[in-house]
């Protein structure tokens, strides 16, 4: 046998004079080496400061040095950061996701270090307290009121105490210098409370209990195992997974619980502090620096034991992770399509792989990814076949529009306004989903029949009623409503085509005189305290009728609502994706599944001029196996994944024939062999996006490929001008 050589990670200190690499966050850089300087040792994972170009960089000690640099050149590490080092499963993650992406490993640690403030210790604050000596000096009633606040309760900084006894900070600073109050310092942010993992949930029925179980076990058992928690909606998946969690805090480990989308969080977050007694730390791109900087250190140090966040979450440095659990695995929101293209589902996967812990995907839908390898028996899967407290699957009911027809300019059928009207004189609520934002998807000129597009990307412009604006919903671009046609010069000429969830709530206003409607997009609840607050309204029965996008399709649970009506089905059914099918079905069983989850039964109606597609017939049958199965058989038949192996290459810039040329290298250089097709290149769907004008290549091939190999090696056969851009994006879930 040969003799292996020592990984790296094996070798973990290193004495001054030693040379080491150190992975910067920089999207297109290696490992550079530095030397360690006198008087400092360093250990592989490692926060260092480096001197680069002649700005000062924080990176990682990464390992032992390429050793290509002239010992004349090479630069000294400057110091160790005060934080705790980066964990090697860390580390090892890092490098598998940039292998696996085809990204720079620097481009992969820049998630795990989103927050460089953090590296350093958080400086204490001043923070005051009454003198117990009490000394001798004026008081006024301001004064008195801050010593009587001052006195009881823990340090506080000079604003808080002011705020409190509403006082000016001057009386503060006064009391201070007379010696009534004393300076102290304090550390400037708190361990976030511990959630209990001994407090009693609620009682199992038994389905739930075996299910709770054997997550238990696998939890226990600190081996990396993959299980599908596979339950209608309202089974009580969320109570079983809770179970796990408290088994892993229980040994001492932290969780993380990825959701697909942050708006999702409040409702999450308020039942797992009614279970454990603590809230979760919560990560995702809404909070503030601040709360960012405690966050990362809160994970780092370990002392957030349970996090709950956005796909980034899962490149949080943690110290000691043993379980995740990723809910609506199916959900398409875990796809990071911008920097590092990943799929956190699946990363997260491997992330489980090597800490090696358990790892739980919960699903009523689950993908088909998932389901396919659970019947290969990678991963187990665990089923709750009822809805908890025998509530009942609501009635799906279709509605044929080519015979139910809504007036002309009306987008509500006869038989869905019936419904809705019974629904509202029962007290009850109702959801009206349309998965368009805006006013209308087009508008056009009546007289010459003008398009309003948008002058950056493939796309029509939007119309926000409210707002008064037309809008590009891929770049931001937009313009006040024009009177005039800019064509044909023609004056009110324009008509809207088409509804958004805008015009549907105005026909709903007009429709049910005095129901109260909200609307539920992300352009009203784009924070997730806006999204709290309408919840929050929708539970306290504050709205008769919801008209939502998807954000609102997911994971809610609204006792009271019993009627959701899809206004249009075959909304995601057009197009070449190949997902449409079983991402349409997901959404729309979903959405389904947020009707009649109390006792009260719900229904649900369907809008679709396409009664007989086979998702619209599995929404009805319910038999969401042999759908799932006739995907499976479609998809194996053409080779496409989980059966085959998809590689998109996307190719912009600003010019397009330099676009063009380089689309045409990259053709030329193609790989073809044994089970590999390359298709393209060809205009992406958006042909132009911000600007930028795209094109794409896919790369096809069989399970056995190694496409990442493949891959490396064709992009280094072409060189393209600086102008372009080539994004590698592995297993592309959406072609746009
Ligand atoms: P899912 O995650 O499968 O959609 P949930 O866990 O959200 O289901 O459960 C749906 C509702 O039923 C929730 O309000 C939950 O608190 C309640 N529930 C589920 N199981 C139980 C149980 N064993 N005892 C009491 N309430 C339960
Ligand atoms: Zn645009």
């Amino acid at each position: 046998m040969p003799r292996q050589k020592k990984s790296e990670s094996e070798i973990r200190a290193f004495a001054p004079g030693d040379r080491v690499a150190v992975l910067l966050p920089l999207p297109l850089a290696g490992a550079y080496d530095y030397r360690v300087p006198d008087g400092l040792t360093v250990s592989a994972g490692d926060f260092v400061s480096v001197p680069l170009g002649n700005r000062v960089a924080a990176g990682v000690v990464w390992g032992v040095a390429h050793g290509d640099i002239a010992a004349a050149r090479i630069k000294d590490i400057l110091e160790v950061l005060d934080c705790p080092p980066l964990p090697e499963v860390s580390r090892r993650f890092v490098e598998w996701v940039a292998a696996y992406t085809i990204h720079a490993p620097g481009g992969v640690l820049k998630m795990a270090m989103s927050v460089p403030d953090a590296l350093s210790p958080p400086k204490p604050l001043t923070a005051y307290t009454a003198n117990p000596s009490r000394p001798d000096f004026r008081l006024t009633p301001a004064r008195a009121r801050v010593i009587e606040i001052a006195a009881e309760g823990p340090p506080r900084t000079a604003t808080e105490l002011a705020r409190e006894a509403a006082v000016g900070v001057g009386v503060i600073k006064g009391l201070t210098e007379v010696g009534a109050l004393l300076r102290v310092q304090v550390p400037a942010v708190a361990a976030p409370p511990s959630p209990d993992p001994h407090q009693v949930g609620p009682e199992l029925s038994a389905d739930q209990q075996t299910a709770a179980e054997s997550l238990e076990a696998l939890t226990r058992a600190e081996a990396f195992s993959v299980t599908l928690l596979d339950g209608v909606p309202g089974s009580g998946k969320t109570e079983v997974y809770y179970q796990a969690v408290a088994e892993a805090l229980e040994m001492g480990h932290q969780v993380l619980v990825l959701l697909p989308e942050i708006a999702l969080g409040s409702q999450w977050r308020t039942r797992f502090e009614k279970r454990f007694g603590a809230p979760p730390v919560e990560w995702h791109s809404d909070l503030s620096q601040g709360q960012r900087r405690a966050a990362w250190r809160a994970v780092a140090d370990g002392s957030a034991r349970v996090v709950v966040g956005a796909r980034s979450a899962l490149f949080l440095p943690y110290r000691d992770l043993g379980l995740i659990v990723v809910d609506e695995e199916h959900d398409g929101a875990f796809k990071q399509e911008e920097g590092v293209i990943y799929n956190a589902r699946d990363m997260a996967v491997v992330r489980a792989q090597l800490g090696g812990f358990a790892i739980v995907l919960a699903s009523a839908t689950p993908s088909l990814e998932t389901v396919i390898n659970v019947e290969t028996e990678r991963y187990t899967r665990l089923h709750l076949p009822d809805r908890h407290g025998g509530a009942t699957l609501p009635d799906v009911e279709v509605i044929d529009m080519l015979i139910d027809k809504p007036v002309p300019g009306r987008w509500l059928s006869p038989a869905l306004v019936t419904r809705i009207h019974q629904t509202l004189a029962a007290g009850e609520q109702v959801l009206l989903f349309l998965n368009r934002r805006g006013y209308a998807p087009l508008t056009l000129c009546r007289v010459c029949g003008h398009r309003f597009q948008c002058p950056r990307c493939t796309a029509w412009l939007v119309e926000h009623r409210r707002k008064s604006r037309l809008q590009c919903h891929h770049c931001g671009f937009n313009i006040g409503l024009p009177e005039r046609c800019p064509s044909c010069d023609a004056e009110d000429s324009l008509a809207a085509c088409g509804p958004g969830v805008e015009r549907l709530a105005e026909e709903v206003t007009a429709t049910f005189e005095g129901a109260r409607i909200a609307i539920a997009a992300s352009d009203n609840i784009a924070t997730p305290a806006a999204a709290a607050d309408l919840i929050s309204r929708i539970e306290d029965h504050q709205i008769d009728i919801i008209v939502g996008t998807q954000i609102v399709a997911k994971g809610y649970h609204f006792p009271m609502l019993t009627l959701v009506g899809v206004i249009d089905a075959d909304l995601g059914l057009q197009g070449g994706d190949l997902r449409a099918a079983e991402r349409t079905f997901q959404l729309l069983y979903q959405v389904a599944g947020r009707a009649g989850r109390a006792e009260r039964p719900g229904r649900v109606c369907v809008q679709t001029y396409m009664a007989e597609h086979p998702v619209i017939a599995t929404l009805t049958s319910g038999d969401r196996d042999l759908f799932l199965q006739t995907e499976a058989e479609a998809r194996e038949s053409v080779g496409m994944p989980p059966f085959g192996r998809l590689v998109a290459l996307i190719v912009s810039g600003p010019i397009e024939a330099a676009v063009d040329a380089t689309a045409r290298d990259l053709g030329r250089a193609a790989p073809n062999g044994d089970g590999v097709t390359v298709l393209g290149p060809a205009p992406a769907p958006f042909a132009l996006l911000r600007g930028r004008h795209r094109r794409r290549l896919l790369l096809k091939a069989e399970r056995r490929v190694n496409v990442q190999k493949l891959v490396r090696v064709w992009l280094a056969r072409v060189r393209w001008p600086r102008t372009v851009q080539v994004r590698v994006d592995v297993d592309p879930y959406g072609f746009f």
